[in-house]
C-alpha cells in the first residue's frame, strides 16, 4: 500500500517532513526544523512516530532550515541512508547546517549558565556542529531532470522550483503497470512574476499531470503588491540615513541577503541613497555569496545581468563582510549612518538580535523586514507594533521606525499558485496543502476547490493518507 504521512509543516510553515511509503520504499521528503513559537519548537524534541532505521532515503527540496534543519538530529538518532538533493542545495547545506549546530550548542550553553530558562533539563543541544558534519557526509547530489532509481519500483526526478538557488520539486514514480502512481512534492514554489523583486532563482517548472500533489501554501491568502519596491525602499532608507540612523535588515544569509545587496548596490550607484557603508554581519554570508557566484548560470536573467554590470559583491568598496565576533561587536557599538544586514530573517536567533536590542530604542534608526514573518516570531511582533519586545529575556523599547516589504518573497502568491496549477491538463486524484499557517492553507483550499473543482485538503499533522 502506498501512503503519505505528514510529520511536519502541517498547520504551520516550518518542520517540513513527509513520509512516503510504497512497496519496498520508505523515504522522507524534507527533514526540516520546527521554528517560531515554542509550541512548534517543542516538536523538535519529540520522538518521530516511526523507527528512524526504517527510513531508507531522504530527499531534500531545498536548503532552507525549515526543510533541512532536522537532518543532523535524525543522523544523530541513527539515520545512515543517502540524502538526495541538487548540488547547490548540498553546498548551501554545508554552510547552513554546521552553523545551525553551532547555534544549538550556544543556546544550550546559554541555558546551562541560566538555569530555569530552558524547558529541557539538563540543557542540551538538539544537535551539534559535529552531527551536522555527519549529515553532510550522507548527501548525494542529483542533477535537475535526471531520473534516479530508488529500488525496483521507485524513480525520483527533480525539477526546478524557482524558490531559492538549488530548489526543486521532488517527483516520484512509484509502482508498475496499472498500479503506477506519480506523486509530486513542491517544497516551496518560487515566484512566477519576478517584477521588480530581483528574485534570484529562475521560475518554477511547469507540471502538467500527477496523481497526487503535495503543495506549499505559505502565501495562500495573500497577493504580493504589484509595485516597484525600489522607490519606496530608497525613500525609507534615505530618510533614516540622512537623520544619522542605523538601518537594520534582518535577512536570511542565503538568497535574501544576496538579493537585497544587488538592489542596494543599484540604489547606491543611481544616487538614490547616500553612499554609506553596508555591513553584512553574518559568518555565513561570504561562503553563501561564493556559492551564488559559482552557480550564476542557474540564476535568472536579471540577476545574471546585475552580476555582469556590478561584478561580484566581494569587489564592492562600500560592502563589508563582518564575520568575526570582534567585528560584529565593533559594529554594534558603532554610530550611524550605515546599513547592516544580519540573520535570522524572522529575528528568531543569531546576531541580528544584538543589533535589534541596540538599535530598537533609538527613533533615528530604521528596521526593515524583507521576508515572511511567521506568527510568534520576534520579527512578527516588531513588525506588528508590539512595544516593548523581549530580547534575551530583557524588555527592549521599540522607538525605531519599522518597515516591511513583502515583495521580496521567494514564494509564489495565491494568484501565482493558481496560475501554476492552471498548467495541469488533468486534476490530481488528490491535492494536499502543507507549509501554510491555517488561514492561508484554508483560503487556498477554497480557491482551488471553487476555481479548479479539484479534490484538495489541508494536511493535518501526523495524518496518514492512502494513495490508491
Ligand atoms: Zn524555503
Amino acid at each position: 500500500m502506498k501512503s503519505i504521512r505528514f510529520l511536519g509543516a502541517a498547520g504551520t510553515v516550518t518542520g517540513s517532513k513527509h513520509l512516503l511509503t510504497s512497496d519496498g520504499v520508505r523515504l522522507l521528503v524534507d527533514c526540516g526544523l520546527f521554528q517560531g513559537a515554542k509550541l512548534w519548537r517543542e516538536r523538535n524534541w519529540q520522538q518521530l512516530p516511526i523507527p528512524i532505521e526504517s527510513i531508507q532515503d531522504i530527499v531534500l527540496t531545498h536548503a532552507h532550515l525549515d526543510h533541512t534543519g532536522y537532518l543532523p538530529r535524525l543522523v544523530r538518532d541513527g539515520f545512515r541512508g543517502p540524502v538526495y538533493c541538487t548540488a547547490a542545495t548540498a553546498e548551501l547545506c554545508a554552510i547552513l547546517l554546521p552553523d545551525s549546530g553551532r547555534l544549538q550548542e550556544e543556546d544550550a550553553a546559554f541555558h546551562a549558565r541560566h538555569p530555569g530558562t530552558s524547558s529541557h533539563q539538563p540543557a542540551v543541544p538538539l544537535y551539534t556542529e559535529q552531527d551536522a558534519q555527519q549529515a553532510l557526509a550522507l548527501m548525494r547530489t542529483l542533477a535537475l531532470e535526471q531520473s534516479l532509481a530508488l529500488g525496483p519500483q521507485a524513480r525520483l526526478t527533480l525539477h526546478p522550483a524557482g524558490h531559492i538557488l538549488g530548489s526543486c520539486f521532488a517527483d516520484f514514480l512509484l509502482g508498475t503497470g496499472g498500479d503506477q502512481r506519480r506523486i509530486l512534492f513542491t517544497g516551496d514554489i518560487g515566484r512566477l512574476d519576478h517584477g521588480n523583486t530581483q528574485a534570484l532563482a529562475a521560475g518554477p517548472a511547469r507540471v502538467d499531470a500527477v496523481d497526487y500533489l503535495v503543495m506549499e501554501s505559505t502565501y495562500g491568502n495573500r497577493r504580493h503588491p504589484d509595485v516597484d519596491i525600489a522607490p519606496q525602499l530608497a525613500q525609507k532608507l534615505r530618510t533614516a540615513l540622512e537623520r544619522g540612523g542605523v538601518v537594520v535588515i534582518p535577512a536570511f544569509a542565503v538568497e535574501r541577503t544576496e538579493k537585497l545587496l544587488f538592489l542596494l548596490k543599484h540604489l547606491l550607484e543611481a544616487g538614490q541613497i547616500p553612499r554609506v557603508p553596508v555591513h553584512i554581519d553574518s559568518p555565513m554570508a561570504i561562503q553563501a555569496m561564493e556559492v551564488f557566484i559559482a552557480h550564476a548560470q542557474d540564476l535568472d536573467a536579471d540577476t545574471r545581468g546585475l552580476i555582469a554590470r556590478y561584478g561580484s559583491p566581494h569587489q564592492w568598496p562600500e560592502l563589508h563582510f563582518d564575520s568575526t565576533p570582534e567585528q560584529s561587536k565593533a559594529l554594534i557599538a558603532a554610530a550611524g549612518p550605515f546599513i547592516v544586514l544580519s540573520s535570522s530573517g524572522m529575528a528568531t536567533g543569531g546576531r541580528v538580535l544584538h543589533h535589534l536590542a541596540r538599535r530598537l530604542p533609538d527613533p533615528r534608526n530604521l528596521i526593515v523586514f524583507v521576508g515572511y514573518q511567521s506568527p510568534g516570531t520576534l520579527g512578527e511582533l516588531i513588525r506588528d507594533g508590539h512595544n516593548p519586545v523581549y530580547i534575551h529575556h530583557a524588555p527592549i523599547a521599540v522607538q525605531a521606525e519599522v518597515a516591511a516589504f513583502e515583495q521580496f518573497s521567494d514564494h509564489a502568491d495565491d494568484e501565482e499558485l493558481l496560475r501554476w496549477l492552471g498548467a495541469f491538463t488533468h486534476p490530481p486524484r488528490a491535492t494536499f496543502l502543507v507549509h501554510g499557517d491555517p488561514d492561508a492553507a484554508q483560503a487556498l483550499q477554497q480557491r482551488i476547490a471553487t476555481t479548479l473543482g479539484w479534490k484538495v485538503e489541508v494536511a493535518a499533522w501526523l495524518q496518514e493518507v492512502p494513495l490508491t
